[in-house]
């Protein structure tokens, strides 16, 4: 049986990659050894790490006076990391649109000294759509404003970035980063948790403006400034993630890069929808404008038949379809790695299973 994995992270991963990895994993490069048992000091694992960053660059076109960094403690340490370098005793900014930037916001408040505000948020609608920002409302003496440019549990995404004038924007962008054509330079910093569309967990990319590197923290692992210094290598980081974050880079690259994967992504994505919006049984509770193309949430709004369908579903195949436990029903994940036969296989799963409901 083909099993198709819908998860939104861990996630699936290119089989290209995959292979690739197998055949290498006894003996890189005539090593004798695995990549996991290479030396973060070896000349070999630096030809990785440096690989990996040259090829991340040219995928998203990160100008010169970007540093690239490549951390560990997930997206969630960003939540810390970012206003404990950044804030410098300013007012930070952010907006809220889902789980992950609530968890931001606290974080960033449990600092005790940053003072945060929340510009603008679409709590009162249970976040299904990207709430407005216009400049007038944005402090220009502010830090930054921090947004989710792709929410991954409520399935929205920002269509286009805000323009917020000269105050830096700083982005989670853990679930659509390489699955979106945003302009680096409209960003200060960029940060994403590897484990939904660039490879393992236990991997942390970090875009950053040099110029926002900062004087350095109290915290040596904490400190951008330091990491940056060291080319990310201050500790051991996460080995063998990089190494299959370079692989992904290089499977992305050989595809035709981010516009070419974005292409295919918007036709996966508009294949569910139209499937969902076509159908009487299942339903997308969020805004037209502010669907997201990588999470979609769908549910019959029946509790008791939408745990039906997803134990059916499994039972062909189609894994991790359960939906987030603080929104319910089924979520669809379609990351670069997931292949459309997967969603037109889901879609006519689909229909058998409205079919039999209606008889
Ligand atoms: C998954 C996710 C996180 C949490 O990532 P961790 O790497 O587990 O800390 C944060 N933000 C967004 C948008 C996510 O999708």
């Amino acid at each position: 049986m083909t099993v198709y994995n819908f998860s939104a992270g861990p996630a699936v991963l290119p089989k290209e990659v995959l292979v690739k990895a197998q055949s290498e994993m006894l003996d890189y490069q005539q090593s004798g050894m695995s990549v996991m048992e290479l030396s973060h000091r070896s000349s070999l694992f630096e030809e990785i790490i440096q690989t990996a960053e040259k090829k991340l660059r040219e995928l998203m076109e990160i100008p010169e006076n970007y540093r690239v960094l490549f951390l560990q403690g997930g997206a969630s340490l960003q939540f810390t990391m970012v206003p404990l370098n950044l804030a410098q005793e300013k007012k930070t900014l952010y907006v809220e649109t889902g789980v992950w930037s609530k968890k931001a916001i606290a974080a960033a408040r449990s600092l005790g000294n940053v003072e945060v505000e929340v510009v603008a948020s679409s709590k009162d609608d249970q976040f299904r759509h990207i709430p407005e920002i216009k400049k007038e409302q944005i402090d220009q003496s502010a830090a930054y404003v921090h947004l989710t440019t792709n929410n991954t549990i409520a399935g929205t995404a920002f269509q286009k970035i805000p323009d917020v004038g000269d105050v830096p924007v700083v982005a989670d962008m853990s679930s659509n980063i390489l699955a979106n054509d945003y302009n680096v330079k409209d960003f200060g910093l960029i940060y994403a948790g590897a484990q939904k569309n660039i490879g393992p967990a236990g991997l942390t990319v970090v875009i950053v403006r040099e110029d926002l590197l900062g004087d350095g923290v109290f915290a040596p692992m904490l400190d951008y400034k330091l990491q940056a210094e060291n080319g990310s290598l201050y500790n051991t980081p996460p080995t063998y993630s990089i190494y299959i974050a370079k692989l992904v880079f290089e499977w992305l690259l050989a595809k035709g890069g981010v516009s070419a994967i974005l292409k295919e992504d918007k036709e996966k994505a508009a294949l569910l929808y139209e499937a969902i919006d076509r159908s009487a049984l299942f339903s997308n509770p969020i805004e037209k404008t502010s669907r997201s193309i990588t999470n979609i949430p769908f549910s019959t709004g029946n509790a008791e038949l939408d745990r039906r369908f997803i134990q059916a579903a499994e039972a062909q195949g189609f894994i991790n379809l359960k939906g987030h436990r603080s929104v319910g029903g089924m979520r669809a994940s379609l990351y670069n790695a997931f292949p459309k036969e997967g969603v037109i296989a889901l879609i006519e799963f689909m229909k058998e299973f409205e079919t039999s409901c209606a008889d």
